[in-house]
Formats: structure tokens, C-alpha cells, sequence
């Protein structure tokens, strides 16, 4: 399933999509020695016979990958990556082969199963006794404390604790505001890095701008930007009977906030949005992970579940009062014309902080609401071309803008002598279509109107080591029958009995 690194690898032929906005470029050899890439030497011109005196030449003990035809682009970067979970019963190696699988070669977790459970992970991912992608975790503040976070003092002790232990970064779900306040002051002081989900329960007193303002490097999902953008109220139009710890009510409501805020391109909009620049502030939207808020059917029904999801996932999938995320208690065409329009109004922000200078980036947070690890990220790219982003923004949004998120746009994020060799690589043009990044390919009909599948990413590579993504992807599918096996299971989607 994978091979190297090698003393010299050299990649030959590629068309160049670098994540740097940079239009395509072709022929093009890419020399890497270990992990470190070399040189980036043009070939030749579109059309015409490589002069192959001109190329770079192979050393002793050298490996050549051709790939004529073929375009490479940076290791994807997933901002938002859970690594299963116990509820989903997805372990490590299911999720890290459907990621790699898809050309991501580094990933965030936003708190997970402990930092202990993480830090493992990401030590062998770096030494490379696993096939991982690069791991960044960001601890749950709070988690593994005894007791709950009430003082800022305690706050400030947990943030020591945490870099102490080698964390990368904190997520927060929002908390009262002095100790959100000390708590990104101690952690900004330290050199890390946060992200925020800005929980309903905390954001009516700290929404997005507090948290930017305060030392906050990239929120998550949207909660606390509509919040933010309140002209005409300070809490969102709850209705009375609301209760949070009911899903449908949690998510139907959700779906008319960014109605409730400034209209787009107002003062207030332009105000907000600006200072949210000017502080350096990255968005990491995860467009996909409510996508089933605006069209239920497509998220239960795409293609992948029926080989690609296991079942104990399928299951954590399904309407529930208890799991998170499965608010299907009654979803009907009312609650789904709602979400579109929440929809629109969120990616008219998204497109114009782009426009603007400010930095997005791409996140899944797959495991919940039928989006599959992998597969939800590269919807996730589509998302970011129906917001308007040109496909180049968008694969520099899934590279580069990572990479400065993480601070380490130094050491990947672009196709750079002196960078680590994480790639891409792929056989059709994905700026073209960017469906051929799916596991399962694009549907296109030959010129002998044959229905065929195309593309699928051929290898991801990480530092310097080549792996067959579809041999990863295969070994995924065996994994989902073999459970499908042990427990007799089908899928089927929700309500039908068999
Ligand atoms: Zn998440």
C-alpha cells in the first residue's frame, strides 16, 4: 500500500496546481530527496516532446513515478478533523485510510478522545508507524480536569497544563467571558493556537468578535457570527418553548439566525467583517458537516454509505433524541427551504471575507450527520465553489490558508524547494471538475457513449512516502463488509424495516 521514502524520488510529467493561487503549469519533474522536496523544474511546453536531456536526471538508487497527464497539488488539509469516536465506533485506522484515501495528509483535531489518545496517534503518524496523516491537536478545553473550569486562575492553570503536555492548541465551546478571557490570554502568551465552536449556551455574552478581539485564532462552523452581527436584538428570536438539549430545536432554529442579522454588505456587516480581518482571524466554515439541514436526502443517500460507512456509523447516523447531530425528529420541506437561505446569507460572508484579505480555511468534521470522513471533505470543496470561490481559492484554501491556520506554512501548504513532499496527486484536472477527488470518481459518458467512472486520487504522498490511494480506499470497503459480515448487517435508510 505504500512505498519509501527514497534517497530521490523523481515525480515526472505532472501538470502543477500549486496552493498558492498559481494557475496550472506543464510538463513539470518534482525531485524529492526523503521528505524534502529538491526541485521543481518546468519540462517543457504543452504539446510538444519532452527533450528528456533536459530533465532532471535519476541517481543511483533513485525511484522514478511517472505520472505524464497526471496533476499533483499540495497534501490536502482538514481543519476539522475528528478521529472517530467512541459513539461512532470508527477507529483510527478506518478514518485514517478514508482520509489519505482523499489526499489529506494533515489534519486538526478539534478535541477527541483525550489529549494522551491524540498525542499517540500523532508521534506515530510523524515517525510514520501508521498510515496517518500529519496530526494537530487542539485539547477540549477543560478536558481532563477534576473539576469544572469556574475562576480565571484555574483557567490560566489548565492552559499551562496543556501546552505543558504538548498540545498544539485548545478548541473552546464557548465559556463565560472572563474565563474565556484569561484563557486565550495564557494560551497566546504560550505561542499556541485556538479554534472555537461558539456554543449556543455561552455566545449571548462572547460571541466571534470577543473571542477575536481576545486572542482567538479561527472559529468554527458559524455560531457566534450572526451573534455578532446583531443589530436589532442580543440574543437569537428563540422561541419560548425552546429547549437546547432538543435536537430538532437546536437545528431548526439554527437555520434562521443569519436571517437575524445585518443584511450583507451593511455598515454593520462591513464593520464587523473588517475588524475580524484587520485581527488576522481565520474561518474554518465546515459548509458540509449541515448540509443535511438544506437536502436530508442527498446526505442519506450518497453513494459512499452503501460500501465506504460502517455500521455502528450508520447507526450513530440515525434520528435520535440522544445522539448529537440526529435531529430528524420530524425534517420536512419547511425546515429545509429555511436552511438554504441560512445557507445563501452565510456564504455571501464567507465569499466577501475571502474577497477581502481574510483567510478560510477547509474543515469537515465528518463522523456526524451522514458525512463520511474523506468524501465530506472534498463536498466540502464543492461547498466552497458554490460560495464563489474560483477552484484556485479553493484548493489554496485547502493548502495554504491550512497551513498559516497552523502556523507551519513554513514546512508544508505549497509545492516549495525546502518543503516537505506531502502531495496530491490525481489523474484528471480537479479544477475542471472537482468530483474526480471523490473516492467513488465522477460519472462522465465516452465519446462512444459509455458510462464510465474517472478519477479518484492515484497517490497520496507524505513525507516522501508514495501510497496507492485507491489500495487505501479498497482496504476500507474490506473493512466495512468484514463488520457487515460479523453482524449480518444492511443498510437501510431511516424508518424502513426489512
Ligand atoms: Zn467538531
Amino acid at each position: 500500500m505504500s512505498e519509501g521514502p527514497f534517497s530521490q524520488l523523481i515525480i515526472r510529467g505532472v501538470t502543477l496546481i500549486n496552493g498558492n493561487g498559481a494557475p496550472p503549469i506543464s510538463p513539470v519533474d518534482i525531485v524529492v530527496e526523503n521528505n524534502v522536496i529538491k526541485k521543481i523544474q518546468v519540462v517543457g511546453y504543452p504539446g510538444v516532446a519532452i527533450n528528456e536531456d533536459r530533465r532532471p536526471k535519476l541517481a543511483a538508487g533513485g525511484r522514478e513515478l511517472n505520472c505524464e497527464g497526471m496533476y499533483l497539488l499540495p497534501g490536502f488539509i482538514d481543519m476539522h478533523g475528528h478521529i472517530g469516536g467512541n459513539s461512532q465506533g470508527a477507529d483510527p485506522d478506518y478514518v485514517f485510510k478514508l482520509w489519505m484515501g482523499h489526499g489529506v495528509t494533515t489534519v486538526r483535531q478539534p478535541s477527541g478522545r483525550g489529549i494522551d489518545y491524540t498525542l499517540d496517534l500523532k508521534r506515530k503518524s510523524e515517525k510514520n508507524e501508521i498510515i496517518a496523516p500529519r496530526i494537530f491537536t487542539y485539547t477540549g478545553f477543560g478536558q481532563g480536569s477534576k473539576e469544572e473550569i469556574s475562576t480565571p486562575e484555574m483557567a490560566r492553570a489548565w492552559v499551562r497544563n496543556n501546552a505543558q503536555k504538548g498540545a498544539d492548541g485548545i478548541k473552546f465551546f464557548g465559556a463565560p467571558p472572563e474565563i474565556m478571557t484569561a484563557a486565550l490570554d495564557e494560551n497566546k502568551k504560550l505561542g499556541l493556537r485556538s479554534a472555537c465552536h461558539h456554543a449556543q449556551l455561552d455566545v449571548a455574552r462572547w460571541n466571534v468578535l470577543h473571542s477575536a478581539r481576545a486572542g482567538l485564532t479561527s472559529m468554527e462552523h458559524w455560531y457566534g457570527l450572526p451573534e455578532a452581527l446583531f443589530e436589532d436584538r442580543t440574543v437569537q428570536n428563540y422561541p419560548l418553548d425552546y429547549n437546547y438539549n432538543n435536537e430538532q430545536h437546536r437545528f431548526e432554529e439554527a437555520g434562521k439566525l443569519w436571517e437575524q442579522a445585518a443584511k450583507p454588505y451593511s455598515d454593520h456587516w462591513n464593520t464587523v467583517m473588517n475588524e475580524l480581518i484587520s485581527l488576522d482571524f481565520t474561518i474554518d466554515p465546515t459548509f458540509n458537516i449541515y448540509e443535511a439541514s438544506r437536502d436530508l436526502q442527498r446526505a442519506r443517500r450518497a453513494e459512499w454509505h452503501e460500501e465506504y460507512t460502517l455500521p455502528s456509523l450508520w447507526e450513530f447516523y440515525q434520528p435520535s433524541k440522544i445522539s448529537h447531530g440526529s435531529y430528524w425528529h420530524y425534517w420536512g420541506t419547511e425546515q429545509e427551504v429555511v436552511w438554504k437561505k441560512n445557507y445563501y446569507l452565510w456564504m455571501t460572508f464567507i465569499n466577501e471575507y475571502k474577497n477581502r484579505g481574510g483567510r478560510v480555511t477547509t474543515g469537515s468534521d465528518s463522523g456526524f450527520i451522514f458525512q463520511l470522513y474523506g468524501f465530506a471533505y472534498i463536498r466540502e470543496l464543492e461547498l466552497l465553489r458554490e460560495a464563489g470561490f474560483h477552484p484556485l481559492e479553493i484548493i489554496r484554501s485547502a493548502t495554504l490558508n491550512g497551513a498559516e491556520a497552523l502556523g507551519v506554512s513554513d514546512k508544508i501548504g505549497t509545492v516549495t524547494v525546502g518543503k516537505l513532499a506531502d502531495f496530491v496527486i490525481v489523474g484528471e484536472n480537479p479544477l475542471e471538475n472537482l468530483k474526480v477527488l471523490y473516492g467513488t470518481g465522477a460519472i462522465k459518458l465516452t465519446e462512444d457513449n459509455e458510462v464510465v467512472r474517472v478519477g479518484g486520487v492515484v497517490y497520496t504522498i507524505k513525507d516522501g512516502i508514495i501510497f496507492d490511494a485507491k489500495a487505501l480506499l479498497a482496504d476500507v470497503k474490506r473493512m466495512v463488509l468484514e463488520k457487515k459480515q460479523e453482524e449480518n448487517y444492511k443498510i437501510l435508510q431511516p424508518g424502513i424495516k426489512e
